[in-house]
């Protein structure tokens, strides 16, 4: 296996990694993709290591969620900040 192909499983993986982990119902992963993601997290050390930050992510902020709700301060700092990243994606103002 060339380390080009490597890069691009990586890459690949980077992108569905988010939905493979949330296991979201709305955008789930077809079977093909998440087999992918499941052989290419076995054998490339650097995805595995983002995954498993990935769930500790998830499960700390589930954890966060289940003892302390976010004050209505916190949610509109993120909701501004997501705002702005959204229109430095996009363009839109
Ligand atoms: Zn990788």
């Amino acid at each position: 296996m060339t380390s080009n192909f490597l890069m691009r499983e990586c890459r690949r993986t980077a992108r569905n990694l988010q939905r493979f982990l949330d296991r979201d119902p709305s955008a789930p992963l077809s079977e093909d993709d998440r087999r992918r993601v499941e052989a290419h997290l076995k054998e490339c050390e650097k995805c595995r290591t983002l995954s498993e930050e990935f769930q500790a992510l998830h499960s700390s902020l589930s954890d966060l969620g289940s003892t302390l709700a976010p004050s209505d301060e916190a949610v509109d700092r993120v909701k501004a900040a997501l705002d702005r990243a959204l229109q430095a994606e996009t363009g839109q103002p």
